[in-house]
């Protein structure tokens, strides 16, 4: 099922490329498996796929230590500082930075290990409660600081878009990410670099790749609804 799945978000990430006039080298597909068995992850590593994202600290590590060390693992979900030191050295990419504090707890779990952590800074840009983030108005003043961070590279801005029938209703928000990517970079801070856009999921990611998205976050379209009774702090 896994490798169906795969070949039809693949032929659907081509068509939104092709149909923005982007090269599909430009856009990253990473797996979300979080609750999904090693056995699932294992297939779709047979197809090719070597991102996959995880939400939470202790999952990511555990299948860390089960599967081949050319996965890049992703930090997608809310990160807590205390758990930071777990995953510094194990996280590709932490998504998922909404807070100084947190930045300042993976500059020196990052410093410890004489790492340069590469983040992403989580912008709420449909300022829904529910959800983690800063408030797109917050985002210039927290920029401001990077520079006080010298063991984390800022790779870019990762949004979560509202749960919705109707994907189009999430451009504007893409849209707006990635003008506020653009007026970033424009400021040109030492250790930051917008080249990446971490937006889209299964029900919005076509309209993401063609606003821009060079990250996009797939879960169920890949491995199948989640079990939520599992698994209560996933949306
Ligand atoms: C679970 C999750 C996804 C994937 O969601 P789907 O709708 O299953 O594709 C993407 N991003 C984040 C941050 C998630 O927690």
């Amino acid at each position: 099922m896994v490798t169906e799945n795969l070949e039809e978000v693949e032929e659907k990430i081509q068509a939104a490329c092709n149909r923005s006039g982007r090269k599909r080298e430009e856009v990253t597909l990473i797996a979300v498996s979080k609750t999904k068995p090693v056995s699932m992850i294992k297939e779709a590593y047979g197809a090719g796929i070597r991102v996959f994202g995880e939400n939470k600290v202790q999952e990511l590590t555990e299948k860390y230590d089960q599967l081949p060390s050319d996965i890049q693992w992703q930090m997608i979900g809310h990160l807590q500082r205390n758990k930071v030191k777990y995953i510094i050295d194990k996280a590709e990419l932490i998504h998922s930075v909404d807070s100084l504090r947190l930045l300042e707890t993976i500059d020196r779990e990052a410093a410890k290990k004489q790492l340069k952590a590469k983040v992403l800074l989580e912008v709420n840009m449909a300022r829904e409660d529910t959800k983690f983030g800063l408030m797109p108005e917050e985002v210039m003043k927290f920029i401001d600081k990077v520079p006080e961070y010298p063991h984390v590279l800022l790779e870019g801005l990762m949004t979560i878009a509202p749960n919705t029938e109707d994907p189009e209703t999430n451009r504007q928000f893409f849209c707006a990410l990635r003008k506020l990517s653009v007026d970033i970079a424009d400021k040109n801070i030492d250790n930051i670099h917008m080249g990446v856009l971490s937006m889209g999921m299964t029900n919005d990611y076509e309209v993401a790749i063609e606003e821009g998205a060079t990250m996009v976050r797939v879960g169920t379209g890949i491995f199948g609804k989640r079990n939520y009774a599992l698994d209560k702090n996933t949306r």
